[in-house]
């Protein structure tokens, strides 16, 4: 089943607890490379790329252009939304994805009941 982490999914309090604070005015959502799903955060207000779920000091600016990812070389498509409502479904994260990355500790899912 596809089960993708709806936006706004990220919990805030620990990005700023992992040292993520960016600008003051942060808006976090997470998004994956579409050509290999290497999962990434992004800081929608400067357009900062979070790219390691263990060192939140390790950023990339895409504000003035895309990057390519780290994994797999191929640069992010510049020409669509890469988080919120309009995102291509090759951006989105699933929690299975989620929870075999570094990035575990950034939202929490829910129970199904
Ligand atoms: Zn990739």
């Amino acid at each position: 089943m596809w089960d993708p982490i709806p936006y706004p999914g990220v919990d805030y309090d620990e990005v700023f607890r992992h040292g993520g604070d960016n600008c003051g005015n942060e808006e976090f959502d997470l998004f994956k490379c579409p050509h290999c799903g290497r999962i990434y955060l992004l800081e929608n207000e400067l357009f900062t790329v979070y790219v390691d779920g263990s060192d939140l000091s390790r950023r990339i600016s895409a504000l003035e252009e895309s990057f390519d990812c780290l994994d797999c070389g191929h640069q992010i498509p510049t020409n669509e939304p890469w988080t919120g409502p309009r995102a291509n479904i090759r951006f989105r994260v699933t929690w299975d994805e989620l929870e075999t990355s570094e990035w575990t500790w950034i939202c929490k899912r829910p129970s199904s009941t």
